[in-house]
């Protein structure tokens, strides 16, 4: 079936075709590891991770390289300001190194917990300099480059088609970049491919190179390694949508100046998260919030942040409440129960997957990742009149993709015999229309940190 891409180059939905027949080659901007990821960050993580699935459910062999940013992105994205990682390093009294290994842990753990599929190749920056000092000798070969006290600079001004991905006309992406003025560059959109380590300053990270020791560039790190890891396979790039004016459209001029071939085929691109009143979730703003602290330590489980994603079109900004998330939580847990009451009905019937209601996910999936309507058709599926076995395997099918992990859900729960007796006596109540008693023992067992539900089919209890 035709899969459907929103492509950022040309700002439309496009057929998905690949450069090789039955294979992608995927790359996702990965984490700057000076700190914990922010459930923003997440959300475009996500996005990236339905994509692959949705990919490969279509039968696609997908080779997905994500890279770690560990060294050169800098507090001002625009060559400007301190290096995030000796920043962290100063704020936390540790070396640069044991900060990146520290958050990129604490990165894997937080997809992890969002059942976010690893990449097939985790890169990190700093081991891969060679790679980066020889693309920007490519560059100085061909006359892109030029030196200033500070480091070696990309001429914007000499790729005409700099503006192709942003749609923006230059004088705007100017303006954006005369944020911070650089006296030394030629144009206010050039950027550093190779930074100067400070005069007389040793950094932790710095690096033996032709035009002096020094780091690379922010850009230059996720053009070298998807060159380096996909070869000529270079399919799909991903990010957030801040990633549009600066980061990948520096990574496009720098790599198509290089090689004078396209580099990628399709970019696409998450909108943000925001809170309540429209501003973006992001650390400068110090409005950030963790899995750790807004789902963890709530005792919310993760994965209703996964559920509370495909709520929001992947390019529509979502809005964060906590009353949101706990809506996702009883989305969630609902469907784990109605998967659980399946389960039982369907008595170790294996079921079959239904190929109308495939067809119809797929349909939503494959447009452009609707995952909105794709779980309107979970719940299609979920009051349709197919056999319990049929509904349950096709779900599991679809599972594929959502990755809420929903065969774990039908692990039986046990209650205690103390607990059970109150759920008895609560029916008891109910029956007898004695609803005094009934709040009561409702409270009682909220109390004690069950979740109680009065639904069409009966009184639900459980932990979250
Ligand atoms: P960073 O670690 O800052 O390089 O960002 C990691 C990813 O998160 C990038 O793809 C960003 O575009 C994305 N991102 C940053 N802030 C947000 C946000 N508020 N909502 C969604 N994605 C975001
Ligand atoms: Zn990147």
């Amino acid at each position: 079936m035709l899969l459907q891409l929103y492509n950022s180059l040309t700002r439309s939905k496009e057929a998905f075709q690949p450069l090789t027949a039955g294979q992608v080659g995927l790359y996702t901007c990965g984490p700057t590891v000076y700190n914990y990821a922010h459930i923003g960050n997440l959300r475009t993580y996500l996005f990236e991770d339905v994509l692959k699935r949705t990919l490969t459910y279509n039968g696609y062999a997908v080779k997905h390289v994500m890279n770690i940013t560990d060294v050169g992105h800098l507090t001002g994205d625009r060559d400007m300001g301190r290096d995030k990682l000796e920043e962290g390093a100063r704020r936390e009294g540790k070396t640069a190194w044991e900060i990146a290994a520290y958050y990129t842990a604490a990165f894997k753990q937080d997809i992890a917990r969002l059942n976010i599929l690893e990449p097939t190749i985790w890169c990190r920056a700093t081991d891969s300099i060679p790679e980066q000092i020889d693309l920007i000798r490519r560059l100085e070969a061909q006359g892109y480059t030029y030196r200033t006290s500070d480091g070696i600079y990309f001429d914007t001004a000499q790729f005409p088609a700099y503006t192709k991905l942003s749609h923006q006309k230059i004088e705007a992406l100017q303006e954006g970049a005369r944020v911070e003025i650089n006296p030394e560059k030629r144009n206010a959109t050039d950027f550093a491919l190779w930074k100067f380590s400070p005069p007389g300053v040793q950094r932790q990270m710095e690096w033996d190179a032709p035009w002096g020791v020094g780091f690379p560039g922010w850009h230059i790190e996720c053009s070298a390694m998807s060159m380096k890891y996909l070869g000529a396979q270079l399919d799909i790039h991903c990010g957030g949508t801040d990633h549009i004016d600066v980061h990948h459209t520096n990574e496009i001029a720098q790599s198509e100046a290089a090689t004078g071939k396209p580099f990628f085929n399709y970019w696409m691109h998450g909108a943000f998260l925001i809170i309540s009143g429209g501003k973006k979730m992001a650390k400068s703003e110090g409005n950030f919030l963790t899995l750790e602290n807004a789902f963890v330590n709530r005792g919310i489980d993760p994965l209703a942040y996964r559920y509370a994603a495909f709520q929001t079109h992947y390019r529509k900004p979502m809005e964060y409440s906590v009353e949101a998330m706990e809506a996702a939580r009883n989305g969630i847990q609902h469907l784990r129960h109605q998967v659980r009451t399946l389960k039982t009905a369907a008595g170790g019937d294996a079921g079959r997957c239904h190929e109308g209601f495939q067809e119809k996910f797929l349909t939503e999936i494959n447009d452009d990742l609707n995952m909105p309507r794709a779980m309107a058709v979970v719940q299609e599926l979920l009051k349709s009149h197919l056999a319990e076995a049929d509904r349950l395997a096709t779900l599991f099918d679809f599972d594929q993709v959502l990755g809420l992990d929903l065969a774990q859900a039908d692990r039986t729960q046990r209650l205690p015999a103390e607990i059970e007796q109150m759920v008895a006596d609560r029916h008891k109540a109910r029956q007898d229309r004695d609803f005094a008693r009934s709040d009561e023992l409702r409270d009682a067992l909220q109390a004690q940190g069950y979740v109680v539900q009065d639904t069409p089919e009966g009184m639900k209890v459980f932990k979250p």
